[in-house]
This record gives C-alpha cells, structure tokens and sequence, in this order.
C-alpha cells in the first residue's frame, strides 16, 4: 500500500480514460460531470482499494479519512448531510468494473434513511408513502447484498401484507403499511443476520462499500468472468452517488435510450421510459414501459434536453452510446453512459456513418469492427420474416442456423443421417462417446454447460452450430423427447437452433443465406432494403482494410472451384494445396497400386497413370489462379490413409479365408496394410519422408506442376507456382528434394522452352525445422509455417483427438482460454515462429514467409502473424475476408 495513492476520485476528478482505476460506470460519469452535463454529484473509489481490500481482508487505513473528506465536500455541495434527520442527503453505492459485468454484483440504493430520517424525507418530497417504501427498499437491499440475507424472506413479507390487504400490487400499499413492513423487514434482519439493521448513516455506507468489494469475488461474477475471459485480479470501483428519485409522482421517471439502434446503426430516437419509477423497476419489468419518443409528450423540456445531451454524448465519444437517466420532478439527471453495445451488422453500420459524419477516419472504423463480428455475418440465418414458434433459449455456442429432426442419442444421429436424414442431436451434455453423432447432426443442442463445455467446445472445432446449456429444455434421452412446459418434443420432430443467439425454435424455420455471402460471391444486386445498406457499409470497410493492410492474404485450397470461390472472396493466391486431396476417389486405386507396387516397373506404371490426372488438376488450379502465386504442396499423408481400414480388411480376408476363396489381391492388401502400420502414424513415414522412401512419387509431382506450368505458359497464361515441401526436419531431406526436382524442372524446360520461374520452398511444420530454419533457409526460397504441425509437435497434443477428450478439462481449468489449435500460442509456438522469420531472413532476406495452418485465418493469430512480419497468411476460402478485415485492423 503507497501512502501517497489516492483512493477516492471526486466524479470532477476523473475522465473516461480512466477505466482500470475507477471502472467503465466511475469514468464515464466523471466524463460527463466534466462535458458539464447533469450527473447527481458523487465520488469514486479506486479499483486499487479493492484490490487491497481483496488481498490483505481490509480496506487501505487511508481509506476512511479520504472517503470521509469527500462526504464532506458532497454534503457542502448538496447543502445537506448523509442521513440529516430533516433533510436527508441519500446516496447510492454502486459496483462498477472496468469491463461490465451486467446484474453480477451488487447496488444498495437510498443509503441514509433511518428511523430518525425518514419523517425528513417524507416532508421534503411531501410524500409519506414514497419515504417508506424508499426505506423498505434500502432495508431489503442492504439486507440482502451486505448482511447476506435470503431475499425470498422479503418477498415472502411482502406478499403477506398483500394478502392482509386483499391487493394484488405494491402500488396499493399506502405510508402505514410500508412502515409496518419496515418493522417487519427489521425483523427478518435481526432474526437472519443476528444484528440490528444499521441505524447509522455512516456505517450504512461503509458495509455497503465492503459488500460491493466482496462482490467481486462470489460465485457467479467468478464463473461470468471466467466465460467472458475478464482477469479476475482486476477488483471493482465502488461509486458514491447523490440519490435522485424518479418515483416522486407523475413528472418523474426514468429511463434508458441510445444514441442510435444497436440493432440498425440507424440514427433516431431508441430507447424506454417509465414514469414514476425507479430504475430497478425497469430491469425488473414490474410495469410497461413507453417508447422513448413519447417522453416529449409527457415532458417535452426533458426530452429536449436529453436529444440536446444524446448529441453532445455521441459527439463527444463518436460511437454509439447507451445512458441510463432519471427525471426528478421535472429535472433530468444522467445516471450513466458508455459505449453501447450492437450487433455485428450495425458495428458495420455504424462504422461507416460516424467516417460520412467526419467523426472517425478509416483507421479508427477498422478499430471499431472485428473479424468475429464479420464471420457472424458470414453464416446462413434464419429467415427473420419467417413466423417462429421459440422453444427456449440457450447460450449460443458455435454460430450457424441449422435445422433437423430431433435425435437424442449418437447412434440414432448416425443411423438416420446415413439415411439422408438431417438431425438435431440434442442431449442434457455431450461427451467423447458422442463424438460421432456430433459430426453425423447438422447441429447440437444441450440443456446443460456454458461455453467451455463439451459440447460448445468440439461444435466449434468441427464449425457446427451449437446451442448449450438451454435450461429450460428438459431432456429426457430414456423416452427419446425434450419437455419444455407442456410442450413436448418427439424423436423425429423438426427443431431448429439459432447459433447466433441461442434461440430453439418448434419445426422448420426457413434459412437463407447471409446477404454479406452473396455480396463476396458477386451474387448481390442493388434493390433498396436493408440488407445492401449492410453490404454496401461491408463493402466500404472492407475497401479500408485492404488499402492499409501489409499482410497478403492467400487461400488454402485444392481444386479449381473453391480456388475460384477463394479469389472472388479476395485471396492473392494459394498459399497451400494439399495434393494428398487429388488422390481420394476415384484415384485411390492407382495409389494403392503405386503403394502395393514390387517392382519398378509396376510402381512406374501406377506413376504414369497418376501424371496426367495430377497434371490436369494443376492445369485447371493454375487457370483458376492465373497470375497469382499457387503454392503446390508434395504429398504430405501416411499412406495407410490411402488403403482400407485394417481391421475391416482383417475380417474380410478372414472370412475369406474360412470360405476358402480368398482373393490374391486382398492378401497382397493385407500385407500392404500390416508393413504400413504405424502406432504414431502422424510422426511416422509421411510428408519428404515419403519422398524419399517412394522413389519416382516426388518427381512425378513435380513433372505434373512443371507441365501443367508450361502448358499454360503455352496458352500464354501466366502460372506462378511454387514447389512446397511437408514436414522438412533437416536442410539435408530438402536438400535431396531439391536436386531431384531442380533435374525434372530443367527437363520439362528445356522440352517446351520456357523459363517456368517455379519457387521451391518447404513448410516449417516442426520444432526442429523452426530451430534451424537459418540452415533451411539456405535451401528454400519461401516458409510456409505449418502451425497446425507445430502446435501438435511442440506441445506433444494429438491434433486429431485433444479436442474431443481433455480440452473441455484444460479450458475449464484456465489452463489455456482458447485451445492453441484455433489462436496461435504466441509464447510456445508463437517463439518458434519468430525464431525462425528471424533467423531464416538472416540467410536469405528475400525469402517469402507465409503461414498455412489454420491459425491463418484466426483473428487474434492474423495480428501476430502481422507483428512478425510475414508477408501473407493463407486460410479456408470462407475466412479470406476476416483474414483481409484482421490484416486491416493489425496495420492500421
Ligand atoms: C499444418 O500442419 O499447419 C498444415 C498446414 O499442414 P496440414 O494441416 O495439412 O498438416
Ligand atoms: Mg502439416
């Protein structure tokens, strides 16, 4: 504790810059104080005195005298002191974190009131009801947040007096039976918390101070700060604030508008108001609230004035903001700002009307998007003209609108997909047993777990929409149906699941594409709705982000169709083609022939069958890309990936064998299989291993690329392709490569005359690649790091099972907030990556750095990548516009 640290800001003192000390609630109303704008006068303490208070169990000894110091200036400034018994000055105490945290922790509000002043109160509002329900309230709140008594027990009092009266409504209690329930709420107080329920103002005010403090640390803020990654030593401000009313009769309310639609960007009048109400009525939805455009029919003096302070607000900090006010009796009071929350259509919107309003440039309106926001534009939704009938509402756990006949087991997903049935597996939680009925569904719906679950976590690996923990929904997987109410729901019956916003939806909700899709595949044309308004504010951003970015953004694809989807989604180039896709199929055969191959001659003549197939791809790729670079990558798989399944293979030939008909080729296949089989298949004979065990494959590749290269030389095209090497360790293997492939390249160019330019690089896929990337580098003319390899060979995770079995666990734990397969371990992995651009540009300074694992199109790994300086990230056709928005947003 520095004795010079000043723990408590007057709301003159502080400035929105200033969130880490005094919160985003503290900040902003001393920002507002300072714009002159009404704020109810008040002080802040410091985050950093509960940060004390939460490590050592007690306030910082300044504390007191400095909280004391501000009272004082307060009550001179109100001309009134806190609890004074013909007059009361009220305060409320208010939590308020850098990073809100909605209803998580705790509020006491007319702090003050006291058997002694509450005829005070009465007389100065003229309102003897309004003085004892002000008092019920505190009583109840201060009973409930800082003397932890169960809130029920209020309630209960409450709906006693009620049913006394024979009413139905709080309203129709009058002065006399508040103050009967005040007796009775001092009761439960004394009965539950063993001690009499503070009489003193002071005291009122520093237990509420500790309450607020200690809700930092209760259960749900935990578990809410753990799902929305919020640090949980960051402590919260507490704000002491001067009470205002607005339920002192029909000329007072209160309220909540935006600057603008959060759901739009539109500008115009949004928000609610309530009259004669205080502001946890609103929350609560005791009573209808009104549109805020009718505030000027019911106080047009105010509602000017807030129009007035709405302007000024968005002026101030150009963006969108929400404020919560209150209108005393004619007199309007600013009880919060801050920059409001929107949907991922309006932050485009948004974004592009404060550049025409000359409020922000370009550079800061690629600040106020992301590539989340933009990937959930990207997705197919529901129709939202279509009439729906909602089921319940989960946590929207991987995005996606998908729709399908309820299953509630894996097997069934399996069976009936199979069968050309689309499913919905729903289950109360999913674990590793259901990973194939997980892959079987079009989507998963759980009943249980938050964002880190199972479920959430796998559905986002494997892309599939996902709504979990839906807990209204009641699963029963023995009778094969979902409750919710008296609704129930079959096996077979049609549910859809919004991955967007958690929604369950009865039956068929119809789906259609997202507009931003349509836009990126040149299918959108000008009509003047809505959604162009979205397209043409996508368009402009995404103009902005590829004039400032540095990064070029490459695709990772293997066939001419998605190397065409991928270009008019922007990509300038391929960064990976896994040719190992070029040899499913049909094809199979002829690498089995190849890989069951005795002799040269047989092994050479799978190889000639293979060429002109290859060949062709290449020819078709490079039309498709014809001017940018296409990075072709040599075979990369194990082989046993090309042969049957060995246990099935077992069986057959057993069966076979027992039949006494067992056919040749099976044996031969058998043999094949056995000789092949790895226990670590993925640190086994594949990659340049494979090369150089297989002799003639490589080479054959290579022939492929360089002719198909020449043929469109021929047709006067202009092909650039590169020769890329999988899972290199050693210069030496590249080495060996590399003569090979130079010999074939001069062979095919001295046959056609032509200069083919073709690059030869290797992939740095491996923890000793990345080590020696400054030998390597000696014979490569480009990286292309590997990160999906790396990830799994540096941390020693299989990166086909982690996922689903302990990554649930590691997540949970806090061990990791992402699985560092989806963003970049920058400390691990991400050391490697640099170490290497480092040493490899030492080598050759011109040599060409890219990234070609999944990490490419990630929007967190895009800004490192761009930190250490590689020259392009490649990624799925689908990604390239949050790689090209994230390559923006890093440069700008
Ligand atoms: C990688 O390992 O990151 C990579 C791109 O190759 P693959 O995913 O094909 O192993
Ligand atoms: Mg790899």
């Amino acid at each position: 504790e520095n004795k010079e640290q000043k723990f408590v800001y007057d709301f003159t003192e502080g400035n929105r810059d200033l969130k880490d000390l005094l919160g985003g609630k503290g900040a902003n109303l001393a920002e507002m104080t300072n714009l002159g704008l009404p704020v109810p006068p008040g002080f802040t303490i410091t985050t950093e005195a509960c940060k004390v208070y939460l490590d050592s169990g007690t306030e910082p000894g300044a504390l007191r005298d400095e909280v004391s110091a501000h009272l004082d200036a307060l009550e001179k400034k109100m001309g009134k002191k806190l609890g004074q018994a013909d007059d009361p000055l009220l305060v409320s105490v208010r939590s308020g974190a850098k990073f809100s945290m909605p209803g998580m922790m705790d509020t006491v509000l007319n702090i003050g009131l006291s058997d002694a002043s509450v005829a005070g109160l009465a007389q100065q509002a003229g309102d003897e009801r309004f003085a004892w329900d002000s008092y019920r309230r505190l009583i109840q709140m201060f009973g409930k947040t800082v003397l932890d008594v169960d809130g029920e027990l209020f309630e209960d009092a409450i709906d006693a007096a009620k049913a006394a009266k024979k009413v139905k409504t709080d309203i129709e209690l009058d002065a006399a039976d508040l103050k009967k329930l005040v007796k009775a709420f001092k009761k439960i107080v004394k009965a539950e918390a063993g001690r009499e329920f503070p009489e003193d103002p002071r005291e009122q005010m520093d237990l509420a101070i500790k309450a607020v403090f200690d809700s930092w640390n209760t259960e749900r803020a935990i578990l809410y700060r753990r799902q929305e990654r919020i640090p949980g030593d960051l402590g919260t401000a507490v704000n002491v604030c001067s009470m205002v009313f607005g339920n002192l009769g029909p000329d007072s309310g209160t309220g909540v508008a935006f600057t603008r639609d959060p759901a739009s960007g539109h500008q115009g009048v949004y928000g609610d108001y309530l009259q004669n109400a205080q502001g946890e009525d609103v929350v609560a939805g005791i009573r209808n609230t009104v549109p805020l455009a009718d505030l000027e029919k019911i106080d047009k003096k105010s509602y000017d004035e807030l129009m007035q302070i709405m302007e000024t607000l968005e002026t101030h900090y150009k963006d969108l903001c929400d404020i919560e006010f209150t209108i005393e009796r004619g007199t309007l009071w600013m009880l919060q700002t801050r920059v409001g929350k929107r949907t991922a259509g309006a932050a485009f919107r948004i974004a592009t009307q404060l550049v025409d309003q000359g409020l922000i440039d370009e550079a800061e309106a690629l600040q106020r998007v992301n590539g989340a926001q933009l990937a959930q534009l990207m997705f197919p939704r529901f129709d939202d003209k279509a009439a729906t009938e909602l089921l319940g509402r989960g946590i929207a756990a991987s995005p996606g609108a998908a729709v399908g006949k309820a299953v509630f087991d894996s097997y069934t997903a399996v069976k009936w997909s199979r069968s050309g049935e689309k499913v919905i597996l729903i289950r109360r939680e999913t674990n590793p047993d259901d990973l194939n009925g997980m892959i079987a569904a079009e989507g998963i719906l759980t009943s249980r777990g938050g964002k880190t679950s199972h479920a959430a976590v796998v559905a986002r690996g494997m892309g599939k929409t996902c709504v979990c923990g839906a807990e209204e929904i009641e699963v029963d997987t023995k009778r094969r149906r979902l409750t919710v109410g008296d609704v129930v729901v079959e096996e077979g019956d049609t549910v859809s699941i919004d991955g967007s916003s958690g929604k369950v939806y009865l039956g068929e909700v119809p789906v259609v594409p997202s507009p931003v899709v349509e836009y990126f595949e040149g299918r959108m044309h000008a009509g003047a709705d809505d959604a162009d308004e979205l397209v043409g504010a996508v368009h402009r951003v995404m103009a902005y982000a590829d004039r400032v970015r540095r990064l070029r953004v490459r695709a990772n694809a293997d066939n001419a169709e998605d190397a065409a989807r991928a270009r008019r989604f922007g990509a300038q180039g391929i960064g990976l083609c896994r040719t190992e896709h070029m040899f499913l199929g049909e094809r199979r055969e002829l690498v089995e022939s190849l890989i069951l191959a005795d002799t040269d001659e047989e092994r050479e003549a799978a190889l000639a069958e293979l060429l002109p197939l290859q060949k062709k791809d290449f020819v078709e790729l490079f039309e498709a890309m014809d001017g940018l670079p296409v990075t072709v990558r040599l075979l990369d798989p194990p082989l046993h990936e090309f042969l049957p399944d060995i246990t099935e293979l077992s069986v057959r030939v057993a069966l076979a064998e027992s039949r006494k008909d067992a056919n040749e080729n099976d044996l031969r296949l058998l043999q094949a299989v056995h000789r092949l089989h790895e226990q670590n298949p993925m640190l086994g004979l594949r990659g340049v291993r494979l090369g150089l065990v297989i002799p003639g494959l490589f080479t054959m590749q290579v022939r492929a690329i360089a002719e198909a290269a020449a043929e469109r030389r021929a047709a006067k095209a202009d092909p650039r392709a590169e020769i890329m090497i999988p899972l290199v360790g050693t210069v030496q293997e590249l080495e060996l490569v590399r003569d090979e492939a130079e010999q074939v390249i001069a062979e095919v160019q001295a046959a056609t005359g032509s200069d083919l330019g073709l690059a030869l690089g290797t992939m740095i896929e491996l923890p000793r690649a990345a080590l020696t990337a400054g030998q390597i580098a000696e014979a490569a003319e480009f990286f292309s790091f590997g990160t999906n390899d790396l990830t799994q060979t540096v941390w020693g995770f299989s990166r086909d099972d982690v996922e689903a079995s302990f990554f649930t666990a590691y997540l949970e734990k806090g061990i990791f907030g992402v699985s560092p397969f989806e963003t970049i371990d920058k400390d691990g992995v991400g050391k490697l990556v640099r170490d290497a651009v480092t040493a490899g540009r030492e080598t050759r300074p011109d040599l060409k750095l890219g990234v070609c694992g999944e990490h490419g199109g990630d929007p967190e790994s895009v800004h490192f990548f761009h930190e250490v300086g590689l020259d392009y990230v490649s990624c799925s056709p689908f990604r390239i516009p949050v790689a090209r928005l994230e390559a923006g947003r890093a440069a700008a």
